[in-house]
């Protein structure tokens, strides 16, 4: 872990939340009860309705992928191409950008909607980052 050599978060006292809930392995969200729904990217209220009552949430971890890129040039030190950057539609609504993984890196493999789950990273002691992977059929 002391080598992970890419960029880290910084969890913001917004995102705190969310980056807490990864280092349990759990996908947590913001969910507004007056809209009954979640969002995402983290904020102190709700996007919708301007609710600042909002709660977190753990959520399934599962959806499907929306969009992806094949990345084959490293943009900065410690990617190591090709890997795969994707869009996934969570099951509860929000769209998370994230890295598909476990899955060959290549467009004859990949197709947009399959469905995928999370999987845990802990690249250092204090970040856990949520990647996605194909549901095995
Ligand atoms: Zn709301």
């Amino acid at each position: 872990m002391a080598d992970y050599a890419k960029p880290l978060p910084y969890p913001s006292p917004e995102t705190q939340p969310f980056w807490d809930a990864c280092k349990r392995h759990e996908l947590s969200l913001p969910y507004c009860p007056t809209c009954e729904r979640f969002f995402f990217y983290p904020r102190k209220f709700c996007p919708e309705c301007f609710n600042w009552d909002i709660e977190w949430r753990t959520c399934s971890g599962r959806g499907t992928l929306y969009t992806f890129a094949i990345q084959f040039r490293p943009q900065m030190p410690g990617f190591t191409p090709p890997y795969v950057t994707a869009i996934v539609q969570l099951d509860e609504g929000p769209r998370l950008m994230t890295n598909l993984v476990g899955i060959e890196a290549s467009p004859e493999a990949i197709r947009c909607d399959i469905p995928v789950e999370v999987v845990w990273e802990d690249v250092t002691d204090e970040i856990t980052l949520p990647f996605f992977r194909p549901v095995a059929s």
